[in-house]
């Protein structure tokens, strides 16, 4: 997400907090739904059908169906699902998953005025020893990120242990796009880059709700955006991204999209 504007970082309350949870119950739930469709041969487009049946289901709707784009259309789908290179923002179609590729799963509700976010990156059928570390490195990274979210601690300490797992592991994190703040909007302050040097940025208070979310890359970093959504690495080799929206507390953070 890019974001602009210096808006200040709201706290929210324990009712805010409940309807973010209740959205982020959802947006769970839309995974699960989703979970038995990640198989060779299933079209992206019925993944999207699938998340988009759930989330009605469940009285909510898409919060990246009809996203505004400043530069064209606004995004088509209820899910973002991204091929290999595709980063972030693939945009479901007929193209059937094939064995030994992974795939990004990011799904986003809104609920009687409330977002959750979260994202997954999938193994379909067996997945070669490079993706596999990819998808471990990123999904360790965004945890060790994680860790680092409790009150006192300032953003870039999140970026910082996110960019350091990432690199010990040789793999490089995506810098033109980074997590945010998430409440009544989809996207709110503050822009959480996931590299950068530690003990900078805002301090993190309690019942901030922040959706963390490294995209991380087998080899350069740089990113093309293909059309008005798509992004891919500029190499076009492979990419995966793990997200989580978390409630700040003063210890362990309380991780909403956590499957139960
Ligand atoms: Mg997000």
């Amino acid at each position: 997400m890019h974001l602009q504007g210096r808006e200040v970082i709201s706290i929210k309350t324990p009712a805010e907090i409940e309807a973010i949870r209740e959205a982020c119950r959802v947006v769970v739930g839309a995974f699960h739904a989703v979970e038995p469709l990640m198989v060779p041969g299933t079209p992206t487009d019925k993944i999207d059908e699938a998340v988009e049946r759930y989330i009605r289901g469940q009285g909510g709707r898409s919060a990246f169906k009809g996203y505004p784009n400043p530069e064209g259309k606004p995004f088509p789908a209820s899910a973002c699902v991204s091929i290999e290179e595709e980063v972030v923002h693939g945009i479901p179609d007929g193209r059937p998953l094939k064995a030994g590729q992974i795939v990004g799963v990011d799904i986003g509700v809104e609920k009687d005025g409330f977002f959750g976010d979260a994202a997954m990156t999938f193994a379909i059928g067996r997945v070669d020893g490079l993706r596999q570390r990819l998808m471990r490195a990123t999904r360790e990274a965004l945890m060790r990120g994680i860790a680092k979210a409790r009150a006192g601690n300032r953003i870039s300490d999140v970026s910082h242990a996110i960019e350091e797992h990432v690199t010990s592991r040789s793999f490089s994190v995506v810098r033109e796009l980074v997590g945010h703040g998430v409440g009544r909007q989809l996207h709110e302050e503050p822009p959480i880059p996931n590299f950068g040097a530690p003990g900078r940025g805002p301090v993190m208070q309690e019942n901030m709700v922040l959706a963390i979310e490294p995209m991380v890359n087998v080899g350069t970093g740089e990113v093309d955006t293909i059309g008005e959504w798509r992004v891919v690495s500029r190499d076009r080799m492979p990419s995966a991204h793990f997200e989580h929206t978390i409630v700040v507390k003063k210890g362990a953070p309380d991780i909403l999209t956590a499957s139960k």
